[in-house]
């Protein structure tokens, strides 16, 4: 079926198959610098702090037609989870098939059977933690990124800017060619050297892929006209549709057979699966999002593309490949609905003006994750999307609460472990509360956090931008902290009861304790940083003489509500280098205080790292 669609689209049949590596241009790929490989007993320490999680929905009641989608999707997953690899890292997909020939091999088969050999131990080893890792970098116990096969060191653009670049050299050139910034910097775009060779291939790619070329096609003169004097101090940029073109036609070709099969069960997902398989061609996903975001669908539900820049540690901007495949908990869906109250009430207690108005209905789910790729891959509790401001405010946003993460005993019980280590024994009751339930709910309302607050700077620009490589600190602390100020706001209204808001405030320290002192490009972890200092700094945190941690309840809604203005106030003011300030300022690490906890919490947690595999892939 494939090979003649891909023909007529004008891709040779092989083209699916070589995907990422040949197509590329070779000159984005830097001389490997010699890196520092992880050692030995270093990967030993890792793989033992590792659990594995298998994510097993049942599946047997949806129908063939919806069976029939779930197999295509799954297969835009397998895509998209190469590309998430090959943007981290230019030498990911050769390391891949590396690793797939090594497994293949009748060594490594002979060597599986005579169980214990030290050889056939370290290749499992590298297979395993390339899976955990999503490539060539693992993240040690001490959290630093360190290859583990034999590849350059990680560079914080990444593989979707030119190898090695600092954000000076871009800024300079931008300084000089303010036009190229919307391009440059653009979520979905790969930037490149205007080299002989990359300009080569790329025309190449939009010459032999003229569907894409179609949907750009005032690229080919731009580049045409680089190309007549190519210069390494020029950068350029192409949409991701261009730079990843062959994949994203296969990607595109699999969601159109997958809505195929299940438009008669749910018209409405197959429209949406049309539209985005489109976007991930045109490079504009305002269609998808649109029908994604306003969609009434059946069981089914996916994310499907590029959306969340954690991953560009240069400036922040850049959207990194993803998927999850999603199936809907309808009885849960519906519980959840009915606990929401008044969020326009909530946004306008929010300590800033002015207010905005909020949708009074936000779509919102209880899913069981039946397989997750690229950037989505993980234990995260929840997705909230799309990103962009001016789509979520035509549209809304769609939440969608992953349950069978959430709600893993296992990893409750590591959760319960570290707070055990951490809080003092009269401070530790709320974790239990609600029938443990806080991290369910404060997560909830984390998302519904994103919905709330300001969406420009005061002086109209867009967030993201203004902030740069600060703005997703400052928007993840914000919705923290607006789930702890609206649980406290519902609790005021008689909407939760003590035990939940207990649960939420317990779930909220819990969050904000950090095992490793985190790393600059770490906004999660640098943002709970912050809130843990800022908590000790009003009180509602102290330390008890043995160092456990007491928690002060009357001080929490206070101490909140304050540094919910203060994030708030980051935001309005656009200013990075206030942003990087205040997080310079809140940030301290003490080796008497914050490592100490650290280190009870390394120490009581079984696992550090959690290998998700899903039974829908085989596994
Ligand atoms: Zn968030």
């Amino acid at each position: 079926m494939r090979a003649p669609l891909l023909a007529a689209l004008g891709l040779a049949p092989l083209a699916a198959a070589t995907l990422l590596g040949a197509a590329e241009p070779a000159a984005q790929v830097a001389p490997p610098t010699p890196a520092p490989t992880l050692a030995p007993a270093e990967r030993t320490a890792i793989l033992q702090k590792t659990a594995t999680l298998r994510l097993a929905p049942d599946l047997a009641h949806l129908t063939p037609g919806e069976r029939a989608a779930v197999n295509h999707l799954l297969q835009v997953g397998g895509i998209l989870q190469r590309l998430y690899e090959e943007a981290r890292h230019p030498e990911a997909e050769r390391e891949r098939l590396l690793l797939l020939d090594e497994a293949r091999s009748p060594a490594a088969a002979g060597a599986a059977g005579a169980a214990g050999t030290p050889g056939a131990q370290a290749e499992s080893d590298a297979a395993r933690l390339f899976r955990l890792f999503q490539g060539p970098i693992a993240t040690t116990l001490d959290n630093r990124r360190v290859p583990f096969l034999a590849v350059a060191a990680e560079t914080p653009g990444k593989n979707v800017y030119p190898a090695g670049i600092t954000a000076a050299e871009v800024e300079t050139f931008l300084a000089a060619h303010p036009a190229e910034r919307p391009s440059i910097l653009g979520e979905r775009t790969v930037v490149r050297r205007a080299t002989a060779e990359a300009l080569a291939a790329d025309l190449d790619t939009l010459q032999r892929v003229p569907l894409v070329a179609g949907l750009h096609p005032f690229l080919v003169g731009k580049l045409a006209a680089l190309a007549e004097h190519p210069n390494p101090q020029v950068l350029y940029a192409v949409p991701q549709a261009v730079a990843w073109a062959r994949p994203l036609t296969t990607a595109y070709l699999s969601l159109l057979h997958a809505a195929d099969a299940v438009a008669a069960d749910d018209a409405e997902f197959a429209g949406y699966l049309r539209n985005r398989a489109r976007d991930l061609l045109s490079n504009d996903y305002e269609s998808g999002d649109a029908a994604w975001v306003t969609g009434r669908f059946g069981r089914l539900n996916a994310q499907i593309g590029s959306y969340e820049t954690y991953d560009d540690a240069l400036f922040g901007v850049k959207a990194f490949p993803s998927m999850s495949l999603l199936l809907r908990d309808e009885a849960a869906t519906a519980e959840l609905a009915k606990s929401l109250g008044s969020l326009q009430e909530i946004e306008d207690a929010l300590p800033y003006s002015p207010r905005k108005r909020v949708r009074p209905e936000i779509p919102i789910g209880v899913y069981e994750v039946i397989a997750d790729f690229g950037q989505a891959r993980g234990t995260n509790t929840a997705t909230n999307l799309p990103n962009d401001p001016l789509f979520s405010r035509r549209y809304g946003r769609i939440i969608l609460m992953r349950a069978n993460i959430m709600k893993n005993p296992d990893l409750f019980a590591n959760a319960q472990r570290r707070w055990n280590a951490a809080i003092a024994p009269a401070s530790r009751g709320g974790l239990a509360a609600d029938g443990g339930g806080g991290g369910f709910q404060r997560t909830l309302w984390h998302e519904i956090g994103h919905y709330l607050g300001p969406e420009w700077t005061r002086d109209g620009r867009e967030l993201d931008p203004a902030l740069a490589s600060w703005a997703d600190a400052v928007e993840e602390m914000k919705s923290d902290l607006v789930s702890l100020f609206a649980m406290q706001k519902l609790a005021d209204r008689g909407l939760a009861t003590p035990e939940r808001l207990a649960a939420v405030r317990a779930s909220g320290i819990l969050r904000v304790l950090n095992d490793n002192r985190p790393r600059r490009d770490q906004p999660y972890q640098l943002m709970q940083l912050v809130q843990f200092n800022w908590f000790l700094d009003k009180g509602l945190l102290t330390t008890t003489a043995d160092g456990f941690l007491e928690i002060h309840e009357e001080r929490y809604a206070a101490t909140v509500a304050s540094l919910l203005e203060e994030t708030i106030a980051l935001q309005l003011g656009g200013d990075p280098a206030a942003a990087e300030a205040f997080f310079t300022r809140w940030t301290e690490w003490k080796p008497g205080l914050h490592e100490a906890i650290g280190k009870r919490m390394r120490d009581a947690q079984t696992t550090r790292f959690n290998l998700v595999r899903y039974a829908a892939l085989g596994e």
